[in-house]
Order: structure tokens, then C-alpha cells, then sequence
């Protein structure tokens, strides 16, 4: 039978692949979804649920299958693997999650060869570097979360500090998902307003650096604190991914800090790391120089 487009194929139906699923689901996005799981009763289980609720939602084919239900796919979303427990670092799970991606990754890559693969396992960036290397795709068709929910998370905290709608701050996280991920505070900005100069003009502060660097701080700590207090992130990961996949599947070009493979970035060459892109149908069209 074939299948209903657009297929998203999600691999992993632990917290991100269900959340995931459960927010495409919600969304309209996706006709056909299948969730993939080395643990095929929760993959089944998990599409009864959703399943359940299909009357109060929008029309959409969901189910589980093995890595067959990757044919056809236009974008496959990879959640499989380890997460990270309290006080252990992303790149604490390079080793089991590398070996993971290793039989999964081939798997893929027989039944969706014309599919755009999204990457959210951790360490991000490696194995997005990996996927790159053991599919054999075009660097465009290989994306990583990235610094995406990063980015939302500091868009988050800086509302916190001068109460304005998150949507209408502009400011990016780049470079790893991970410790050493920086932000540009030098291109952040509110209604075109340099955010130093916003902080002190609409919010009183006298010296924003140091609220800038508290902000920082607390998004850098947010993952570990989540993780400590309920055991994983999956809501606003989620939420981030379906960001990703509609600007795919609209065609939308928005530009997204997705992790993506570098070339003479400031010097950094053949590492996939997060930088500003435009994302459409294409996958990544472009990455932009900041
Ligand atoms: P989880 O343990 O709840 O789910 C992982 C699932 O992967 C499990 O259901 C497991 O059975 C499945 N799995 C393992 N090996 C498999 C294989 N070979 N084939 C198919 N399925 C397999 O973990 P989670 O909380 O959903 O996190 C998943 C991954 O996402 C972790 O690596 C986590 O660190 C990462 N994560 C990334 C971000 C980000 O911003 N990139 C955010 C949150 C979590």
C-alpha cells in the first residue's frame, strides 16, 4: 500500500519520540506516522494511545512497524538511545549511542534513501557527524537539533527578565549542544534594539552584562536541572523538532540553528555543529556567516 504523504518515521518512542509524536499529531503536519522502537510493545503501545485520540485531531495514519516502516518516509526523526542521567555530561553517551547508530543507521538507509534524516540523539552534533558519514546522504539531507531548543530556552529566560513575548526577541545560540555552546549576544536584539541597550532602556538594569551572563548560566543549567527533577526533557525538545519539520515540509525557509556540517567556519572545517541556516524542503539550503 502507499503511503500517505508527508510520512515522518520516528526512530525511538521513549519520551522525545512520543512527545514528538503526540505534538505532530496535534499539529496536522504529518498524514502517515510510524514509530520504530527496539522495544516493539511500547512502539505499540504508544500508537494505540495516540491512536485513541484521532477522532478529536486531525486525520493521520499512525503506527508501529520495524525499520520497513522507514520506506517512503520524507523525513526520519532519530530519538534513539540512551538519554542522560543526573550529573552525567551528553558526551558521557557517545559510546553506546555511536553503537546504536551503527545498526540503526543502515537500517534507514535501505528503505529511505530519498528521506532527510533529523538527528536528536546525544551527543548531537557527533552523532549527526556520524549519521553524515554512515549514510552516505548529501550534507543538506543530514540535520541536528541542534542548538534549536537551546536558542528557545535563552529566548525563554530573557523573557523572564524584561517581560516581553518570547516570539519577539532575536537571539541565537550557536556551536555545540552542549558545554561549550555560546551565545551571540552581539546579534541579539528586540525590535531591532541591541538587547544591551533594550535591558537598560525598558528594563532599568545598569549593567545588563551581568544579567546577560545570569541568563546564560540559566540556560546552560536548565537541561541538568530538568533531568534531576523528573528524569528527562521531552516537552520543549518536542516542540523544537516539529519547528524543524514544518519549516521542511512547509518549504518555509526560516532559519533554524541547526547543526549541520561546517566547512571553513572561522577556521573549523568537517564538524557538524550549529549555525543559523535556512531550512526548507532541501533540508539545510544554506548555513549563514555570521
Ligand atoms: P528514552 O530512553 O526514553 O528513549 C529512547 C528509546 O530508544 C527507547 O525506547 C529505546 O528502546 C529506543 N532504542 C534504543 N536502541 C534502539 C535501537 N537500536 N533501535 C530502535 N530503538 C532503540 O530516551 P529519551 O529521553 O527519549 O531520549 C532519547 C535521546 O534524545 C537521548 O540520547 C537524549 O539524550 C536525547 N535528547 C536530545 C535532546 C536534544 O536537544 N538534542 C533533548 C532531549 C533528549
Amino acid at each position: 500500500m502507499e503511503s500517505l504523504k508527508p510520512k515522518i518515521a520516528i526512530i525511538g518512542a521513549g519520551n522525545v519520540g512520543r512527545t514528538f509524536a503526540f505534538s505532530l499529531m496535534i499539529s496536522g503536519l504529518a498524514r502517515e506516522i510510524v514509530l520504530i522502537d527496539k522495544n516493539e510493545s511500547l512502539a505499540k503501545g504508544e500508537c494505540m494511545d495516540l491512536n485513541h485520540g484521532l477522532s478529536l485531531t486531525q486525520p493521520t495514519k499512525i503506527y508501529a512497524a520495524g525499520f520497513e516502516g522507514c520506506k517512503e518516509a520524507d523525513i526520519v526523526v532519530i530519538t534513539a538511545g540512551a538519554n542522560r542521567k543526573p550529573r552525567q555530561s551528553r558526551t558521557d553517551l557517545v559510546q553506546n549511542n555511536m553503537a546504536i547508530f551503527k545498526d540503526i543507521i543502515p537500517a534507514i538507509s535501505k528503505y529511505a534513501s530519498s528521506a532527510i534524516l533529523l538527528v536528536v540523539s546525544n551527543p548531537a552534533d557527533i552523532l549527526t557527524y556520524i549519521t553524515l558519514k554512515l549514510s552516505g546522504l548529501p550534507s543538506n539531507r543530514v540535520i541536528g537539533s541542534g542548538t534549536v531548543l537551546d536558542t528557545a530556552r535563552l529566548k525563554y529566560v530573557i523573557c523572564e527578565y524584561c517581560n516581553v513575548n518570547p516570539n519577539n526577541i532575536h537571539a541565537y545560540i550557536i556551536g555545540e549542544h552542549g558545554n561549550t555552546e555560546l551565545p551571540v549576544w552581539s546579534n541579539a536584539t528586540i525590535v531591532g534594539m541591541d538587547l544591551e541597550m533594550y535591558f537598560s532602556v525598558y528594563a532599568g538594569f545598569g549593567n545588563a552584562k551581568k544579567e546577560m551572563s545570569e541568563i546564560f548560566e540559566k540556560v546552560k543549567k536548565s537541561a541538568h536541572q530538568i533531568i534531576e527533577a523528573k528524569g528527562a526533557t521531552c516537552y520543549s525538545i518536542a516542540l523544537a523538532m516539529l519547528k524543524i519539520t514544518r519549516s521542511i515540509i512547509k518549504n518555509e525557509n526560516s532559519i533554524l540553528p541547526v547543526s549541520t556540517l561546517i566547512t571553513d567556519y572561522y577556521g573549523i572545517s568537517d564538524a557538524c555543529l550549529s549555525i543559523p541556516s535556512i531550512v526548507n524542503n532541501n533540508g539545510v539550503e544554506q548555513y549563514l556567516k555570521l
